[in-house]
């Protein structure tokens, strides 16, 4: 383990696009030092790229979070290169359902692998090399979903994965509190990502029609009238890292402009 620049260190999964790249933006303009995976390596590099000229320090390799093999350099590559993890932040996920009849296994273990098991393998290694817990102010967000809390139709396996997520964040939570390290789950609602685009065509083509009427009837779902932004999403995370934020653990916050009240 090198020393540390004197910048706390924040490992993103995820951190190439959408929610996850709003998070490494956030975190390195409040003077984070953030190291970001996801599986596209061509992905990486524009992003670090990106992010660098923007005045970031950032790092960042491939890395696929439901192999464990990968977790592991991937934990261990970023505290050999920079240190002590102060933030971890599990944001890598994807979308996933249709009629739970015809619901593919392949499909079901890859919702679960993607968004719960992923978030516990990445979650363990940290804090076996991670170093966190030995950090000033130790963090771990996982951005679940408000549908960790409400079901989302024809999305049993998303629903079911971010449901685990608030669990397992909560749980580990109380774990961890003895070591005055943080826990929370995000719950974001509609959210404009890349992502985004795809879901309307699938519920499109679920209901037989356009994808501008499934983005007007989601609209119509939320009181705000209008999609969070990642950015919105960012802030949270990006406040959730502050000393002052030390007495919020165990907590799974909604950033959906009213879709979810609980
Ligand atoms: P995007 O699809 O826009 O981005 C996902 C990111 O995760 C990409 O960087 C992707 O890169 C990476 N990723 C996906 N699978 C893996 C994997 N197996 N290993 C490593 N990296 C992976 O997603 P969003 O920004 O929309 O969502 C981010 C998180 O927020 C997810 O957990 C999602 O469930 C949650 N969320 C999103 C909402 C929305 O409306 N957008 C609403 C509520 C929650 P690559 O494909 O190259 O691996």
């Amino acid at each position: 383990m090198t020393p540390t620049s004197g910048k706390p260190l924040t490992l993103i999964t995820g951190g190439t696009r959408g929610i996850g790249l709003a998070i490494a933006r956030e975190l390195g303009n409040r003077g984070h030092r953030v190291h970001i995976c996801a599986r596209t390596a061509q992905d990486i590099t524009d992003t670090l790229g990106t992010l660098r000229e923007e005045g970031i320090e950032a790092d960042g390799a491939p890395c696929d979070v439901r192999d464990p093999a990968q977790v592991t350099r991937l934990v261990q590559d970023a505290v050999d290169r920079h240190g002590p993890i102060t933030v971890l932040v599990n944001n890598a996920g994807r979308t996933g359902g249709g009629p739970t009849a015809t619901t593919t296994d392949d499909l079901w273990y890859d919702v679960i692998d993607t968004n719960l098991n992923a978030v516990f393998l990445v979650t363990r290694e940290t804090l076996r090399h991670g170093h966190i817990t030995a950090t000033a102010h130790p963090r771990i967000i996982n951005i679940a979903s408000t549908a960790g809390k409400q079901p989302v139709t024809l999305g049993a396996p998303y629903t079911a994965s971010k449901h685990a997520v608030i669990g397992f964040t909560k749980a580990l939570a109380k774990e961890l509190a003895p070591t005055g390290t943080t826990v929370n789950a995000i719950c974001p609602g509609y959210v404009h990502t890349p992502n985004t685009t795809r879901i309307h065509h699938e519920y499109a083509t679920a209901y037989n029609t356009t994808p501008e009427t499934i983005l007007q009837h989601f609209q119509t779902q939320i009181p705000l009238g209008r999609y969070t932004t990642p950015e919105e999403v960012a802030a949270l995370a990006g406040y959730l890292t502050t000393a002052t934020a030390a007495s919020i653990t165990a907590q799974a916050l909604n950033v959906c402009g009213g879709l979810a009240t609980q």
